[in-house]
């Protein structure tokens, strides 16, 4: 369980536990190993929430998860950036790479993790994810899910051909269509969201990741009620021992976040922009090119022509000058 100093709330009705964020993992009821993995990461790039769902069997799962926990840190340590999407980008890439080389190992083949990641860096947060671990806003007792799963059922409630409750239940709802370590290449989906202030007395946003632990044995409303009644901490405990009650066939996972105000897809009027995009924001200048581009070879090429050309006309003008 991890908790944080309280961010400043000029709110006298929000109580200090309320702006404290947290984070639990547990490994269930059935499961003889934990295969999920939360870290949170001060960079440059801001304060990373990431959570892992490893599979793979063995000790496939666990160390695909925590291999990618541990090169999302490094990743994102190692330098500035120009912005949070990139920086998440490129740490989860990075992670993909050492999965995807590691499982060269006939041991670890079948190894890999989803990804979920949110990156806080002043008013701007960052949500990446590839496979079906989920973030989710809640609003004063609504839930709206930001993610959509990278899995095989999802295709098929997208095709209309089964609906999202059938999909928790569908035999191959743990097929996910996109993981960290399946393809060199990944394939991430990206938002970017912009924290708003709220007026005293309204409602003020949270922030929750999870594993599939957690969803598919806790419905999206019974998050809401439990996230929109008591504080952070308070609710990753309740939402772990209710899973658990109904069965906890699964690894549970989970990151409570308030943010202190609402979340939008359109930054604030007036608002500043967090991170300083130094490359993006550097006026381009275009080159209007009178010719064709030069290379140094053919450089020195039409040089020696020229200093040739010049030694015959110097030769022509010695020539011509002594036969007058
Ligand atoms: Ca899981």
């Amino acid at each position: 369980m991890l908790g944080d100093s309280p961010p400043v709330s000029g709110d006298e009705s929000v109580k200090p536990e309320d702006t404290i964020p947290a984070a639990i993992t547990d490994i269930g009821c059935e499961r003889e190993i934990n295969e999920d993995r939360y870290a949170v990461i001060d960079s440059p790039a801001g304060r990373a929430w990431i959570v892992c769902d490893g599979m793979g069997g063995s000790l496939g799962g666990e160390l695909a998860a925590q291999l990618a926990i541990d090169a999302i840190r490094r990743a994102l340590e190692s330098r500035d950036f120009d912005n949070g999407e990139d920086a998440l980008r490129f740490a989860i890439e990075e992670a993909n790479r050492v999965i995807v080389l590691r499982r060269q190992n006939p041991a670890f083949s079948s190894m890999g993790t989803t990804v979920l990641g949110a990156l806080v860096q002043g008013d701007e947060v960052v949500i990446t994810h590839a496979g079906d671990s989920r973030a989710y806003l809640i609003r004063d007792g609504e839930i709206q899910q930001l993610t959509v799963d990278h899995t095989y059922v999802q295709e098929l409630v997208d095709r209309g051909a089964i609906d999202a409750e059938e999909a928790l239940s569908h035999p191959q709802s743990h097929v996910l269509t996109r993981c960290l370590g399946s393809e060199p290449r990944l394939d991430l989906d990206a938002q970017s969201f912009w924290i708003w202030d709220v007026a005293e007395g309204e409602p003020e946003d949270k922030l929750l990741l999870c594993s599939d632990g957690l969803y598919s044995l806790v419905s999206d409303k019974e998050i809401a009620d439990i996230v929109s009644s008591v504080s952070p901490q308070e609710s990753c405990v309740r939402l772990v021992e209710l899973a658990k009650s109904r069965g906890g066939f699964d690894n549970i996972t989970l990151a409570v976040l308030p943010l202190g105000g609402q979340l939008h897809e359109e930054i604030a009027e007036g608002a500043k922009k967090p991170v300083p995009k130094r490359k993006s924001e550097r006026p381009r200048v275009s080159r209007a090119r009178k010719g064709p581009k030069l290379t140094p070879g053919v450089k020195i090429a039409l040089m020696l022509i020229l200093l040739l050309m010049g030694v015959l006309l110097a030769g022509l003008f010695v020539v011509f000058s002594l036969t007058n």
